[in-house]
C-alpha cells in the first residue's frame, strides 16, 4: 500500500458539512486539516465526471498547501432528470450555495418534467467519490453509491445538502431525519471511504 504512514491530511473542501462527514469517517490517529486553514478558495470544477472533479481539487489543495489531500466530489443523480443535478449538485445551490435554493429547484424541475410526479417513486442516487493526492500523484481514487428516491416534501434537519429530500431504499425516513450514525452505516460517503481506507 501506498502512503503507509499518513499522519496528517488535508481535508480538501470548503463545504462545512462535508468535512464534518470525512473528519467522522477517519481514524482519530490521523491529523485532519481543513483548507479554512490556509484560507484557500476552491479550484474550478472543469471535469465532466465525479472522478475528474475529485482529482482536480485533491491535486489542487495539494499543490498549493504541499500536504497529502483527500477530496471528495459527490452530488445528487435523479433519474427522471437524466441524472441532473449530478455533478452540478452544489451549483443549483447559487454563488452562495444555498441548499433550500437547490432543493426548490429540484422539486421546479420535477414538477415540470412530470406533474404528478408526487404520486411517483423518483428514483436518485447519491455519488461520491474521494480522492486522495500529493501535489499532482494521484494515491487512490475510489467511488461509492447509494441507491433511494425523492421523498414528497424535505422533512429532517440533519446532515447538509440535500440530505432532507433524499430517502434511502428499504427505510422510511430521510437521510435528513436520521442520526449521522444511521447515514453513515448506508451512505454513499462511507462506502467510497471503505475503499480509500486501505491507502491510509
Ligand atoms: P461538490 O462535490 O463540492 O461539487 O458538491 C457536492 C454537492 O452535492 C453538495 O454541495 C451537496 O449539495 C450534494 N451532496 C453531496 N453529498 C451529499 C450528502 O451526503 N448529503 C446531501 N447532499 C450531498
Amino acid at each position: 500500500m501506498l502512503n503507509k504512514k499518513i499522519k496528517k491530511l488535508l481535508i480538501g473542501t470548503n463545504n462545512k458539512g462535508k468535512l464534518r462527514e470525512i473528519r467522522d469517517l477517519l481514524p482519530k490517529n490521523i491529523q485532519t486539516i481543513p483548507t479554512s486553514k490556509f484560507n484557500i478558495k476552491s479550484p474550478k470544477e472543469t471535469g465532466k465526471t465525479f472522478e475528474q472533479n475529485a482529482l482536480i481539487k485533491s491535486r489542487y489543495f495539494s499543490k498549493k498547501t504541499k500536504l497529502t489531500c483527500l477530496a471528495d466530489d459527490s452530488g445528487l443523480e435523479i433519474d427522471i432528470l437524466d441524472n441532473k443535478p449530478g455533478i452540478y449538485s452544489a451549483r443549483w445551490g447559487g454563488k452562495d450555495v444555498n441548499f433550500d435554493k437547490a432543493i426548490n429547484k429540484v422539486y421546479k424541475e420535477l414538477s415540470k418534467k412530470d406533474k404528478n410526479w408526487r404520486n411517483k417513486k423518483i428514483k436518485a442516487r447519491f455519488v461520491c467519490v474521494l480522492s486522495l493526492s500529493y501535489l499532482n500523484k494521484k494515491i487512490a481514487l475510489c467511488k461509492g453509491k447509494v441507491e433511494g428516491s425523492i421523498s414528497k416534501k424535505p422533512r429532517g434537519k440533519n446532515g447538509f445538502g440535500y440530505d432532507p429530500i433524499f430517502i434511502p431504499n428499504e427505510k422510511f425516513k430521510t437521510f435528513g431525519e436520521m442520526s449521522p450514525r444511521q447515514k453513515y452505516k448506508i451512505d454513499h460517503r462511507s462506502k467510497a471511504f471503505k475503499k480509500i481506507k486501505k491507502f491510509f
